[in-house]
């Protein structure tokens, strides 16, 4: 997802990022450009307008024009912006203060309610320690109830049916009965969709929710519907009051309108995204990874929670200690490639890390997996004394190092150099991460 925009926007904020000095006029023909590709991406058209003005406003400030780096302050505006746009923080789910939390999930029919069920209630056993009972309530296909029951035993999660013959409502009665009785901490209930929003699917979605009392009433939106999406999240959220959207299908080629909009329509936070048909493919949405990693400049907080997820938790662990502590180094690169190959596709993999935009071929190409190898030999070919301090690799040691490798000065210099932003990157975050935990502890 994002591939177009990401490549215009990288664009159009490279031509700024290295002026000493700039005008209005640079800021102007700047704005014209982040327009287009906004537009391009199928964002809502109040949203651009609000975007432009917003950024432009802050970009043509005083302290912006007379500092020492303008392209990167107003880099930095637009990576703010595009966060606050997508809704700032982290949004996590609200648990109940007594347990069971119940979550409905409402949406149109093969948005990915039920799939998104299964992935949910993975990250709930999973990140929180919690014990959920699914609901098949959308009774108007027995597939639909089949389907989540393959799925829960699919998972060891007991899904809890009724036939097609009860209502819905009674279902999420009995269901709730069930759930107190095995101490369930957790209820999600799969509601039915409609090809269109229609007033009768309404109704019975505000029944379940007048009996339930739902924590969370979860929008599941298909990315691919780009403005339709944003339409029907205003219709859900005006007539039944959602909590949360969970945008499916970000692993296509979605222009990433949707991701961009839906927030400052409905003033709802996105909390997952969808990234995948598999039940591990559902991840927390954060406003700010992905709007760096839109403008090119890596998630890789992110990438550590991939890999604690598919690592075994000891070596995550340690890993993210040498992270944090800098002393991650060339040699736990390499430890790490293997453990990579399980994370997921290579590519997907590649473009959370800092400066792989600027990779050529990766925006839109499938990567070369034996590119893979090729950086493993690179590695091999370095002394321990290099993959522990890379900054001693001067260029007769790269020289070598290619040679051994059987690969090209390049690609050496390449590597070292992804490896030297990886680490900044870090940095970076971890600072801005720490400078904000302090400021939360003010009273
Ligand atoms: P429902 O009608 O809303 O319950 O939709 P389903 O859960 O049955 O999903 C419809 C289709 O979308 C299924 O084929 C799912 O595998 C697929 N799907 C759901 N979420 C995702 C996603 O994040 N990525 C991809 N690629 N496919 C998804
Ligand atoms: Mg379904």
């Amino acid at each position: 997802a994002f591939e177009g925009l990401a490549q215009r926007l990288q664009g159009t904020l490279q031509k700024i990022k290295g002026k000493g000095k700039i005008n209005e006029a640079d800021v102007k023909e700047m704005m014209r450009e982040v327009r287009f590709a906004l537009i391009e991406a199928d964002v809502n058209l109040k949203v651009v307008k609000e975007f432009i003005k917003t950024v432009s406003e802050r970009a043509v400030g005083q302290d912006v024009m007379k500092s020492l780096t303008p392209g990167q302050q107003v880099v930095k505006i637009v990576q703010d912006e595009l966060t606050n746009l997508m809704g700032g923080e982290q949004n996590p789910i609200q648990f109940a203060r007594k347990s069971p939390t119940v979550i409905m999930m409402v949406g149109l029919q093969g948005a990915g309610k039920t799939t998104t069920t299964g992935k949910l209630a993975t990250v709930l056993r999973k990140r929180h320690n919690k014990k959920p009972l699914l609901v098949a309530a959308d009774i108007y296909r027995p597939a639909a109830i089949q389907q989540l029951e393959t799925l829960g035993k699919q998972l060891t999660l007991p899904v809890f049916s009724m036939g097609t013959d009860v209502s819905p409502v009674e279902i999420a009665r009995k269901a709730l009965e069930e759930a107190e009785k095995e101490y369930h901490d957790v209820v999600i209930i799969d509601t039915a969709g409609r090809l269109h929003v229609d007033e009768k699917l309404m109704q019975e979605l505000k029944d379940i929710r007048e009996l339930s009392k739902p924590d969370e009433i979860f929008l599941v939106v298909d990315a691919m519907t780009g403005q339709d999406a944003v339409n029907v999240a205003k219709s859900f959220d005006d007539t039944i009051g959602i909590t949360g959207v969970i945008l499916t299908k970000l692993d296509g080629d979605t222009r990433g309108g949707a991701a961009l909009s839906i927030r400052s329509v409905t003033q709802k936070p996105i909390k997952f995204v969808g990234m995948g048909e598999k039940m591990d493919a559902l991840e927390p949405f954060h406003p700010e990874r992905m709007a760096s990693r839109i403008l090119g400049m890596g998630d890789v907080m992110s990438l550590i929670e991939k890999a604690q997820d598919s690592v075994d938790e000891e070596k995550a662990k340690e890993l993210e200690q040498k992270f944090r502590t800098q002393t991650f180094t060339l040699d736990d690169f390499l430890d790490q490639l293997q453990q990579v190959k399980k994370m997921g596709p290579l590519d997907e993999i590649l473009k959370m890390m800092p400066g792989a935009g600027k990779i050529k071929g990766l925006e839109n190409a499938k990567v070369d997996e034996s590119q893979m190898g090729r950086v493993e030999a690179v590695i091999h070919s370095m002394t321990i004394p290099e993959r522990t301090t890379p900054e001693i690799i001067n260029a007769s040691r790269r020289k070598r190092i290619a040679k051994g490798s059987g690969t090209s000065i390049q690609e050496v210099n390449r590597l070292l150099k992804q490896f030297e932003e990886m680490k900044k990157m870090v940095k970076q975050m971890t600072n801005a991460q720490q400078k904000g935990k302090k400021k939360m502890k003010m009273p």
